[in-house]
């Protein structure tokens, strides 16, 4: 097994990852900017090292630093969480030529699914569903571009090849707007992410998003550990998920996982993935793969009994998958709440100190967060301060575990958006189930 990990991350997360090393006897570093000396983790971890000031630019996302932080701290492992360089695949090459294990996917797996184009191409040889769109990148001809949209039919969608975060892609109606969409979504794509390459989508009107999670020891084993849905969201950022979706039945889910894990073997993939769909009329259209750990995994290990980050820690280490597919079993329902300190109208981040915090309980809830009474949210980095989850027999179960919850629940001193969960959570057309994606923004009046 590793004997010691560093954690390249903040908040939840790393908190959510040195509870797995310490249980599994893993030794943990925390790497921690000057701002997050307070972190709950950091006063838990083995060890500690800074790594630079608050600018994220200049600590979670500093390749060199981080690098001299496992050397000095004689790490074997380097854990990147979510986000920052989570998803790098220069980073993940740079921690296995400096001689650590990365916790994730080799770095050309990486580079393969960060492209969306790249991507969509993997998934058609390996007969998963996606988006009908363009063959590819699209080409400098307008009058082929013209052709292609209207074969493909309006609406249609012009996205980046390196997009993400839900920027650099734009809704065209009609055949008048495309080319100066194109050539916007071009310049945005270009300065977002450095690479201008477009491709092209039919636009789905009224999807849910269905994401399917995946583990693999890129030894040739690879499971499905059922889906979640992930519709609830605002700005592309999703707010609530649950596992498993609404009316996604056993066989589907068996059709569906049994593609995303014979993907998993073809492209090599190892550890945790995700394999995010759009599903409108009983169909799958895959949009991207999630190369790490996500947010929203606490559902899935509810629901299934297993720990993704365990199991991540131990494909790490090269460990073959023990589990089989027909270990895995759903029981009942979980949803999850995504807690930010901000404003439950305006959605304005508000940082600040705690000055009272009471955790909810009783059965089926856990909480992930790294707050305590007295902790100051830093203003520099993401306003996600923890996670609320409520796992039930069912899903009018877990809905009222949920509730009950949220109401327990006490934050003082700063904002949080769980007035607004309030309000989802009691909707009448979420607690029926299987609301599109466009569902909460047009709740809101957005
Ligand atoms: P990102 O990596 O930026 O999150 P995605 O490709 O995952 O980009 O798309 C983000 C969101 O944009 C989706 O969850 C969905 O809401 C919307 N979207 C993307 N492609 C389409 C499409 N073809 N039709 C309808 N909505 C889409």
């Amino acid at each position: 097994m590793l004997q010691k990990v560093l954690i390249a991350n903040r908040g939840e997360i790393a908190l959510r990852i040195l509870r797995a090393c310490r249980e599994m006897g893993i030794k943990t570093v925390a790497a921690h900017s000057d701002a997050d000396r307070d972190l709950k983790h950091v006063r838990l971890a083995d060890e500690t090292v800074c790594i630079g000031p608050a600018s994220s630019t200049e600590s979670y996302l500093s390749i060199p630093a981080i690098i001299s932080a496992a050397e000095v701290t004689d790490s074997v492992a380097i854990h990147p969480g979510y986000g920052f360089l989570s998803e790098n695949a220069d980073f993940a090459e740079r921690v296995e030529s400096s001689g650590f294990v990365f916790i994730g996917p080799r770095a050309e797996t990486i580079r393969l699914m960060g492209d969306k184009v790249s991507a969509k191409e993997a998934m058609i040889k390996s007969g998963v569903p996606v988006v009908p769109g363009s063959e590819g990148a699209l080409g400098d001809d307008p009058d082929e571009i013209l052709r292609m949209a209207r074969e493909i039919g309006y609406p249609v969608i012009i996205k980046a090849a390196g997009g993400g975060g839900g920027r650099g892609m734009r809704v065209v109606h009609a055949e008048g707007a495309l080319m100066n969409s194109v050539s916007l979504t071009k310049s945005e794509a270009q300065s977002f992410f450095g690479n201008d390459t477009l491709y092209m989508e039919k636009y789905l009107q009224k999807p849910r998003h269905v994401e399917f999670q995946v583990l693999s020891d890129g030894q040739g084993n690879a499971i499905h550990l059922g889906e979640r849905d992930c519709s609830m969201q605002r700005r592309h950022q999703k707010v609530v998920e649950e596992a498993p979706a609404p009316g996604i039945t056993e066989e589907v889910r068996a059709r569906m996982g049994e593609r995303v894990a014979n993907a998993c073997i073809e492209i090599g993939y190892r550890g945790a993935g995700t394999f995010e769909f759009l599903y409108e009329d009983g169909e799958f259209y895959f949009i991207e793969m999630n190369t790490r750990l996500q947010v929203e995994h606490c559902v899935s290990e509810m629901i299934t009994g297993i720990d993704l980050v365990k199991q991540q820690l131990r494909i790490a280490a090269g460990e073959p998958l023990t589990l089989k597919q027909e270990d895995i079993t759903i029981t009942g329902h979980a949803i999850e709440c995504r807690i930010n300190a901000e404003d439950p109208d305006t959605f304005m981040p508000s940082p600040g100190t705690i000055t009272q915090y009471h955790c909810p309980g009783g059965p089926g809830i856990r909480v992930d967060t790294h707050i305590y009474n007295g902790y100051r949210i830093p203003p520099y980095y993401d306003s996600m301060i923890g996670k609320l989850i409520a796992h039930g027999e069912n899903r009018n179960v877990a809905l009222a575990r949920m509730c009950g919850a949220l109401q327990e629940m006490i934050i003082d001193g700063i904002k949080t958006n769980i007035p607004l969960h309030q309000r989802i959570i009691t909707d009448a057309s979420f607690c029926q189930g299987g609301t599109n994606i466009h569902y909460l923004e047009k709740k809101l009046g957005l």
